[in-house]
């Protein structure tokens, strides 16, 4: 039986915050010896026991000290959704109040989790539903992983269906390469053999084009980059994601080519590009887009754009999202179109909006009603 109780964790230390190597550092602050680090993280992450006293390897007088000072705290399921594809949307609360997204993706062959990284998001991009709900907070370690630990518990249990996740990606709520190091230390956890074992290039962080923080993470770990273009000048790119003011393309291609070169796995950026109808979707973006991806070895994502009430913006039509790829592939650029998955429950790109407590006041610029919760 897995526990889904919200634990409070005020004085205690939740232990889903730590990587193993942060692990091994508490268990040998305690006196306890490193393989009891691998030992618990066996525990949480793979048998997905949260009672210390279930965790019948471990000696007796541990067990009752971790449970002193130590919790398994994860996020409080407030509603799971399944959309009539099979995509799954869970609803979860932090313990301050703000509730963020996680959305299962089924595919044949597959089963992709992507994964929110902050309550909310600072970068105004102007399509984008969880830019509309302001920012409040970075998640923690234990805040992103959690929803990797629910979400593999909710599954496993739903027996007749079998789905596994397979995939994560960074892509739901936030800008991950904005909360760098809880980022990090969780995608240690999920690629960690002793907790989920994900394979480096099943791990995908998006990014709007953090260029620091890009080139910090090259040099520290290897996993698949994906970044968020949409617009193939400054001019365009200044309104659709206001981050490219502070990191104009030049620099961001500059910082692609730089990722590409230090990571050991060589893998392709991919590329996003939401097709706005009227707006970037004509044969001269194609064209521009052609031009400013020669040379990296690249993967372009097409995302037909996902409406939400207030947005301003329209879907590209059927007719201009196939002319748009076919001058890509003419190019000979790998161009995939993401197939819209979960719009019936609001779970798809750049709809998730969760309920955050807005500290940065960019809510009350819409008078919109938010999208995405009742
Ligand atoms: N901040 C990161 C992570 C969010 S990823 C990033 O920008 O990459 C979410 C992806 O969905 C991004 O590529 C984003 O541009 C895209 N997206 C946002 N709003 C969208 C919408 N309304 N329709 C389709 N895609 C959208």
């Amino acid at each position: 039986m897995i526990s889904l109780d919200w634990c409070s964790t005020e004085q205690k230390q939740n232990l889903l915050d730590f990587d193993r190597e942060a692990l091994t550092a508490y268990f040998a602050s305690m006196g306890e010896k490193s393989f009891r680090a691998t030992q618990l993280m066996k525990w949480i992450h793979q048998a997905g026991v949260t009672d210390f006293q279930q965790m019948d390897n471990l000696p007796k007088v541990l067990r009752l000290a971790l449970e002193k000072k130590a919790v398994v705290a994860n996020l409080q399921v407030v509603s799971d959704a399944l959309s009539t594809d099979g995509t799954r949307k869970w609803l979860l609360q932090l313990a301050d109040g703000n509730v963020i997204e996680t959305v299962f993706i089924p595919e044949a062959g597959r089963g992709t989790l992507c994964i929110s990284s902050q309550a909310g998001c600072a970068l105004d991009c102007s399509f984008c539903a969880t830019g509309r709900q302001g920012f409040n907070r970075n998640l923690t370690t234990g805040e992103i992983i959690s929803q990797l630990w629910l979400a593999a518990q909710l599954l496993d249990n739903d027996s007749k269906s079998g789905k596994r996740i397979t995939n994560v990606v960074m892509m739901g709520m936030g800008e991950p390469l904005l909360n760098f190091d809880n980022v990090v230390r969780a995608i240690r956890i999920m690629m960690d053999d002793f907790a989920y074992g994900l394979s480096k290039r099943r791990v995908t962080v998006s990014t709007a084009g953090v260029v620091p923080a890009m080139d910090r993470l090259a040099d520290i770990l290897d996993m698949r980059l994906a970044v968020s273009l949409h617009a193939t000048n400054d001019k365009l790119r200044n309104e659709l994601v206001p981050l490219n003011k502070k990191y104009p393309l030049k620099e961001l291609f500059q910082a692609c080519h730089r990722f590409v070169d230090k990571q050991k796995a060589r893998y392709r950026i991919t590329f996003e590009y939401v097709l706005l109808d009227g707006v970037n979707d004509k044969p001269e973006h194609a064209r521009a887009l052609i031009k400013l991806l020669d040379g990296l070895p690249t993967l372009l994502n097409l995302i037909p754009f996902n409406p939400f009430e207030g947005s301003g913006y329209k879907t590209s039509s059927p007719q201009a999202i196939k002319r748009f790829s076919e001058q890509l592939h003419k190019a000979e650029i790998t161009t995939v179109i993401r197939k819209t998955r979960g719009e019936d429950i609001a779970a798809a790109c750049g709809q998730l909006a969760g309920n955050i407590q807005d500290k940065s006041r960019r809510s009350r610029r819409f008078e919109t009603p938010r999208f995405g919760m009742k």
